[in-house]
């Protein structure tokens, strides 16, 4: 039976459209189906949603056409801190701190508005010949036989490709179609996120300080002036406080924030995102695979969340593209299981890791606190250590996939 598309992506979010452009440079016709309807979203204006991007992901960007639409809006992060604090507790004194001058590689990461990075990508996708994007269009169903995987989308449209790939999120249809269960569990902390507008400059640092009811990041935006806040808050608490008019928002926020950096307003809109973790048990089924938030979901104390679903779209394009050249099909098993062992083990690794510094930081319980202040000294006074974590947050260790290290397959 002949296939409509070589792969079909169910999700145009991030992961989907870096996967379809790394695909369709490898050779192969793509097809995306979003949901959502594509000129919404591409036409947004600033609202303080943004991404730390890790210097791997920013290479595999290089590396699929995508950094140099975006590369002078982005800002690079030279320093990220680490502290300690209460609201009202006046400016927390930093005891970790990172500088991108202890790495060769440069700054550790970039801060790219979410704006951007999609408007990057629809672009590319349009541009790139062997990309279709099916946009306001959802996948409801799939059945897989021997010779390849039928989708049928909600305008009753079917279409038939070599390989499906579940890149719709954390409450992924694919998944639950191919009976993949996931475990998890919600931190009953919502995420608070807005643009906030400062008197100083930040000089391209983040910070995170660590709260006893959540962490509360300030990530600097280009321009110097502008930073976006992540603020989790127990959710009762964040509901109450995103209910709040914009001047009672900014009081409740202040004390948290500090005046580091001098006065602030609000500059953005205000979004609220429930927190949770959601793993699927398996990445991949017959004809099969699972990308970015779709095989895990998870707490964005670290900002990792994104970089962790490029890991996959590196890794998978890899394994399929070398798969293709061999002369194989595309949804060969053993390409997905070459996939699956190269991503379950460190993203299920990461994503618990992640589980427990959120644990650990958000309490009150004063050994608890002892012991975390204790640890993050130690780390920040062995160069060895700090060092070691520096290269973790900006994604170069581990075994890299070649996109990642911005070199094509
Ligand atoms: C508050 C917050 C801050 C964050 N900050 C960072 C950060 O600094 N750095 C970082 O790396 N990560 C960060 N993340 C994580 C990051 O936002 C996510 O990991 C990333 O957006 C996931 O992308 P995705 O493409 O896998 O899924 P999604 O963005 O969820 O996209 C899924 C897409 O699938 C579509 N879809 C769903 N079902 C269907 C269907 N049946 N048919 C067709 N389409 C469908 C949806 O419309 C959507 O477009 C943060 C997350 C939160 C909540």
């Amino acid at each position: 039976m002949t296939r409509d598309t070589d792969i079909l992506i169910a999700g145009g979010g991030l992961n989907g459209p870096a996967l379809a452009l790394a695909l369709a440079q490898g050779g192969f016709r793509v097809t995306v189906v979003d949901a959502r309807p594509a000129p919404v979203r591409a036409e947004a204006g600033f609202d303080g949603r943004a991404y730390a991007l890790a210097i791997a992901s920013v290479r595999l960007l290089q590396a699929i056409g995508v950094w140099g639409q975006v590369a002078d809006k982005a800002q690079p992060i030279l320093k990220i801190r680490t502290g300690d604090g209460h609201a009202g507790g006046g400016n927390v004194p930093f005891f970790l701190n990172f500088d991108h001058a202890e790495i060769e590689e440069g700054p550790m990461g970039q801060m790219l508005e979410d704006r951007h990075l999609y408007a990057a990508f629809l672009a590319a996708m349009n541009a790139a010949p062997g990309v279709t994007l099916l946009s306001g269009e959802t996948v409801v169903a799939q059945a897989v036989d021997p010779a390849g995987v039928m989708v049928t989308l909600a305008s009753g449209r079917s279409l038939r490709a070599g390989l499906l790939i579940g890149c719709d999120g954390r409450g992924s249809g694919v998944a639950l179609r191919a009976g993949i269960r996931r475990i998890g569990w919600g931190y009953g902390q919502t995420a608070l996120v807005t643009a906030i507008r400062h008197d100083f400059d930040h000089e391209g640092v983040a910070s995170q300080v660590f709260m006893p009811s959540g962490p509360l990041a300030i990530l600097p935006l280009k321009g110097g002036h502008h930073s976006s806040i992540v603020w989790s808050e127990a959710d009762a608490t964040a509901a109450a406080i995103q209910a709040l008019p914009d001047a009672e928002y900014l009081e409740v926020l202040r004390p948290r924030f500090g005046d580091r950096l001098g006065g602030i307003a609000l500059a953005g809109a205000r979004f609220t995102y429930p927190l949770s973790l959601s793993l699927a048990e398996r990445f991949i089924a017959p004809r099969v695979a699972l990308v970015g938030d779709a095989a895990h979901g998870v707490h964005p104390i670290a900002g990792q969340g994104l970089n962790l679903g490029l890991r996959d779209v590196a890794a998978l394009a890899e394994v399929l593209i070398l798969a293709r050249r061999r002369g194989e099909d595309v949804g060969s098993a053993v390409a997905l299981e070459d996939y699956q062992r190269w991503r379950r083990f460190d993203s299920t690794a990461l994503a618990l890791g992640m589980d427990t510094v959120n644990r650990v930081f958000s309490t009150d319980n004063p050994l608890l606190r002892m012991g975390r202040d204790l640890g993050m000294s130690l780390v920040g006074k062995m160069p060895g250590l700090r060092r070691h974590f520096i290269r973790e947050a900006a994604g170069l260790s581990g075994d890299l996939p070649k996109l990642l290290t911005g070199r094509p397959v």
